[in-house]
């Protein structure tokens, strides 16, 4: 995901500590090289100035540059704002309630699969959860869902494919959970190609009517800055708690990853990387710097 982002840091790192006797100069240089190395990453334009300027602003202190190794110094306080940049520390996920999440993302982002991973590792960490398809317009979908609670063990509500309300099917689905004995409630829902007031609309009625714990984002990392800018809509819409960012383990250039905290103030709490189950991962900010870093 970071590697032409990495190799650029790790070249320019490299060449920062092989100089004698660094001067603000050569730390300005740095700077601009890995400015313009994060915005090949995608990275938004105010996003990576605002990084770079704190990330300067810290490595020009006299400290720094008198300091035995100033150019590990450096490295240090770019791997710090970076860590912060990510969100700084891990936010975890918040169900000690009604334990509902409500899960939503524009098609193909990667809401079914990670419906299915939650599940799994909620699963592994002593809970019991339970997967609502609440996507009415696609009989595929449910299916789908049907298909990955088989795989992971976990039972679904799957609605009649007749059903067009989608608060009717969740009042429903509230009464099986009850039959169920679960403590999470995963809830599966639309999407489109891209936003619309239908779309939106829905979602409002069914986040109104669930009042969920969490409602997480699922983005897609592969669609760079369109990624981040559909977190602000849907933020806007109904009020995400937080974001699961898929497709890490493509080749995406990594901008989403990068300004998707800064830009939303939202927490990126999971991140997918792989078609697999079981390949869902906390997100950790500092660990993801250490990624980067190589
Ligand atoms: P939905 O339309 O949002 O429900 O998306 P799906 O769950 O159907 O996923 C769309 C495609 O993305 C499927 O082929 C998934 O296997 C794939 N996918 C989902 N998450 C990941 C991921 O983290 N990495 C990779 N490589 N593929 C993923």
């Amino acid at each position: 995901m970071f590697s032409s982002l990495s190799d650029s840091l790790d070249k320019t790192f490299r060449n920062l500590r092989g100089v004698g006797k660094i001067s603000e100069k050569n730390i300005t240089d740095a700077l601009r090289e890995i400015r313009v190395a994060l915005l090949e990453a995608d990275v938004e334009y105010l996003v990576a100035k605002e990084f770079i300027a704190h990330v300067k602003e810290k490595a020009v202190g006299a400290e720094v540059l008198k300091s035995i190794k100033p150019g590990e110094q450096i490295v240090k306080i770019f791997h710090d704002e970076l860590a912060e940049l990510l969100g700084g520390d891990q936010v975890p996920l918040q169900l000690d309630g009604s334990g509902r999440i409500l899960l939503c993302g524009l098609n193909g982002a990667g809401k079914t699969t990670t419906a299915g991973k939650l599940a799994m590792r909620l699963k592994r960490e002593g809970k019991k959860p339970l997967l609502i398809a609440c996507d009415l317009y696609r009989p595929a979908a449910i299916d789908q869902l049907a298909t990955v609670g088989k795989q992971v063990d976990v039972p679904v509500y799957t609605p009649d494919a007749s059903e067009t309300d989608v608060v009717k099917v969740a009042r429903e689905a509230l009464t099986w959970a009850e039959t169920q004995n679960g403590d999470v409630l995963i809830f599966d829902t639309a999407g489109r190609q891209e936003i619309d007031e239908r779309l939106v609309e829905e979602l409002k009625r069914l986040h109104a009517f669930l009042d969920p714990q969490e409602t997480l984002l699922v983005a897609d990392a592969a669609t760079g800055q369109g990624a981040v800018s559909v977190a602000k809509h849907f933020d806007e819409a109904v009020g995400i708690t937080g974001i699961i960012l898929t497709k890490l383990d493509g080749d995406a250039r990594g901008g989403a990853a990068l300004s998707m905290r800064s830009v939303t103030g939202k927490p990126i709490k999971y991140a997918g990387e792989g078609e697999k189950l079981d390949q869902l991962f906390e997100f950790h900010p500092d660990r993801m710097a250490d990624r980067i870093l190589g």
